[in-house]
């Protein structure tokens, strides 16, 4: 089995690590929540950079505080202090509104009346790739006041970055999802234009998370600069958890909330270790206190 290092990050790494963890309340920290904060606080202190906890509460249906409070509670039951807490997505709605103005007004955003059904799979959609706004309204010229609904442009052109750990990756977002809805028809802003505005205003300089997430960078480069960003942040995007047989832990595994595994007794050190070990930044498996994560990426 290869061993995740942070040996492949020496050959590009930025000069600041300002990161972010930022979980969505939409259910209970689990096991491949613990994967991503090893990465973030490891890479952050390793590289003497700071943490940002942002509560990502923009889908106001499936937000729950018992699952806020939960995180906070798990995560510092782990070990992991965050240095700033970022205001949550329920407090940024006129920021994202003041973001989305300018390109409104050049012509970048447009309204869109469609409904789910007529993109099936790409309305409010966020991670399926598959799926491609055809581009239904860009040219209709849809009354604004009518419709709540905006949509950024994403006109043609490769957007290359370099990964912290894949290296150079080359992305094409026109073709992959085209234009991204950063408002739905409810009035909800979407994941991919709040993360985006809320990197830019918190200065985050490396974000770094799955590699299930992978396939979006390109679009949110994009993002970064319409949103007036001129040096978007940088990627690192880390191994899933698997379990044997190379399936992705599911998130509604049982056995990996972080709450199931602290109340069968196991401690924050032993649970960060199980962690550790199936992203396989550990050969063999062994208790790991949330100090001596950032070793685990010094090489
Ligand atoms: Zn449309």
């Amino acid at each position: 089995m290869t061993h995740e290092t942070g040996a492949a990050l020496r050959r590009a790494v930025p000069d600041r690590w300002r990161t972010r963890f930022a979980p969505a309340p939409t259910g209970w920290l689990h096991l491949g929540h613990a994967v991503n904060a090893i990465y973030v606080w490891g890479l952050a202190r390793a590289h003497g950079g700071r943490v940002v906890l942002r509560i990502e509460d923009h889908d106001r249906a499936r937000h729950r505080d018992e699952y806020e409070r939960g995180i906070t509670e798990d995560l510092a039951w782990l070990g992991f202090d965050a240095d700033e807490v970022a205001p949550p997505q329920r407090e940024r709605y006129d920021a994202y509104a003041r973001a989305l103005a300018p390109l409104e007004r050049d012509g970048l955003a447009y309204p869109c009346a469609c409904s789910r059904r007529d993109i099936a799979g790409v309305v409010g959609d966020v991670f399926n790739e598959e799926s491609r706004y055809p581009g239904t309204c860009r040219a209709r010229g849809l009354d604004p006041q009518a419709h709540v609904a905006r949509r950024v442009r994403m006109d043609d052109g490769i957007e290359s970055f370099d990964d912290l750990r894949l290296a150079a990756q080359s992305q094409e977002p026109a073709r992959q999802c085209g234009d991204v809805l950063a408002r739905d028809r409810a009035g909800q802003w979407t994941y991919q234009f709040a993360v985006v505005v809320d990197d830019r205003d918190q200065a985050i300089d490396v974000v770094i998370r799955g590699e299930d997430l992978l396939a979006s960078t390109g679009r949110q480069l994009r993002l970064a600069r319409l949103v007036g960003r001129a040096a978007p942040p940088r990627y690192l995007h880390h191994p899933l958890l698997t379990v044997p047989g190379g399936a992705k832990l599911s998130k509604s595994a049982g056995d990996s909330g972080i709450r199931e595994l602290r109340a069968s007794g196991r401690s924050a050190a032993e649970v960060l270790g199980m962690a550790a070990h199936a992203a396989r930044l550990i050969d063999t498996m062994r208790a790991v206190t949330a100090d001596e994560v950032p070793a685990l990426f010094r090489g």
